[in-house]
């Protein structure tokens, strides 16, 4: 753990000066590397692409996205947060060291919607990305250097991640942690920092409900199901889990999506230990009365091939897991009430989904569920300059807009007695 905490205390060192860098020289920095991000698109895309499997045109949009935040938040670092208040000021100070963790699933922009904004903040970061993507996080790294991001002010750390979790979160020189992964991780790095009572931002788990009503545009509604179920074969936190469909429409969905998804070309899973818990959680289903509408037998390897199952009821496994995995569930519902009921029947909260023609109904529907993110006739509900982040077990804080920059600032009063 030399090395962890060797790094800890390089970045500790560097705070003051980076914290006290002019907000115009730190803006500058910040764009120089979103540049060098953007030339340097198509290698990136390859490394990631070598690393996790994902397509090479989502692997191109997720640099395009990665780079957002750190334009968006080399804006930000020169707009002061400070206000004048009746008795006193309002000052914003960066909290210090950050240390943030990463998932393999988005490897580049996981990194830099947490990094630039604590940089932008003020503070200075170590990270650690996922042991099955370190190269995007180091060609990240190499182009940050470029940048002007010497070191101390970003480092990446690469090993055994629960012993690096266990440095992270007990060095009293780490002000806080940033996690984007599991929330079963996220569970025992919460209890880990309550020693030192680190801040801390939690993007974790989701079990996405994707509502269709009977009066929803069904094309529009298709057309969005498979890009949020299947983009990057269902592995990220915000894609579909749970399909409700109203009993109208119910046999007309299922079948226009099975058209959909013959010929569509997936990527392989992260590896064969994802694709052996998606079997499992299909065959349980299939076993307790889940009807198979498409869908294989899995080949040996991490290939896992679209597969739709209806028939989906609540005490099914698959329906309170975050599947992972290219299957859509589809479940049936009659009422409005009964849509909102089965959408809140889990312990995540993170994305949500809502097609109907009746967008009065929707925008009620929307303030119903318990989700921090919900897309009306839309699935696109991530961007640099909107807050991202879950309610209940999918979380705590947001990411991306002005919410992701204030996550890394303490907030100071201060009162004075005229003399
Ligand atoms: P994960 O197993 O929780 O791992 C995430 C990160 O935590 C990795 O860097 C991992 O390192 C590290 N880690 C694992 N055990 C740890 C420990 N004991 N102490 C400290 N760090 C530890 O999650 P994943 O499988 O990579 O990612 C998928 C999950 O992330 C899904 O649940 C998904 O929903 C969630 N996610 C959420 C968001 C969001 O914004 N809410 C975005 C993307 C993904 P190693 O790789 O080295 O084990």
């Amino acid at each position: 753990m030399d090395d962890v905490a060797n790094k800890i205390e390089k970045i500790a060192a560097k705070f003051p000066k980076w914290a006290a860098k002019n907000a115009e020289e730190r803006r500058k920095i910040l764009l120089k590397w979103n540049d060098l991000i953007l030339e340097n698109k198509q290698f990136l895309a390859q490394v990631m692409h070598n690393e996790c499997a994902k397509l090479m045109p989502e692997c191109l949009a997720e640099i395009d996205y990665a780079a957002s935040f750190v334009s968006w938040y080399a804006e930000q670092a020169v707009i002061s947060r400070n206000q004048v208040i009746e008795n006193g000021e309002v000052v914003y100070q960066p909290i210090g060291p950050v240390a943030a963790i990463t998932p393999w699933n988005f490897p580049a922009a996981m990194i830099t919607r947490k990094v630039a904004p604590a940089l932008a903040a003020g503070c200075t970061v170590i990270c650690k990305p996922s042991s099955l993507t370190p190269n995007t996080a180091l060609a990240l790294l190499q182009l940050a250097r470029k940048a002007g991001l010497g070191e101390g002010v970003l480092e990446i750390v690469v090993g055994d991640a629960n012993k690096i979790g266990k440095e992270f979160t007990s060095n009293p020189l780490i002000k806080k942690l940033s996690f984007t992964g599991s929330t079963a991780v996220g569970k025992l790095l919460i209890a880990q920092c309550a020693d030192t009572v680190k801040k801390v931002t939690m993007e974790l788990g989701g079990n996405a409900p994707f509502i269709v009503f009977a009066d929803a545009d069904l094309e529009l509604a298709i057309d969005a199901a498979v890009k949020s179920r299947f983009r990057f074969s269902g592995q990220t936190c915000i894609c579909a889990n749970r399909f409700l469909v109203q009993a109208e429409i119910y046999d007309k969905f299922v079948a226009a999506l099975a058209g959909k998804l013959v010929d569509l070309k997936i990527a392989p899973l992260i590896n064969e230990k994802a694709a052996i818990k998606v079997e499992k959680l299909v065959q349980d289903a299939v076993k307790n009365g889940a009807n198979l509408v498409l869908g294989k037998q899995r080949a040996d390897g991490r290939y896992y091939p679209p597969t739709i199952l209806n028939n989906v009821t609540q005490g099914m496994k698959i329906f309170s897991t975050e599947i992972f995995g290219p299957v859509a569930t589809i479940i049936k519902f009659s009422s409005e009430k009964e849509a909102i009921a089965l959408a809140n029947d889990t312990e995540y909260g993170l994305a949500a989904y809502i097609f109907s023609g009746d967008l009065a109904r929707a925008r009620k529907v929307a303030e119903a569920i318990n989700f921090g993110m919900v897309g009306v006739n839309e699935i696109a509900v991530a961007s640099a300059n909107s807050p991202f982040g879950g309610m209940n077990q999918s979380g705590i804080g947001r990411e991306g807009s002005h919410f992701g920059i204030e996550e890394y600032f303490e907030v100071k009063f201060i009162t004075q007695k005229s003399l």
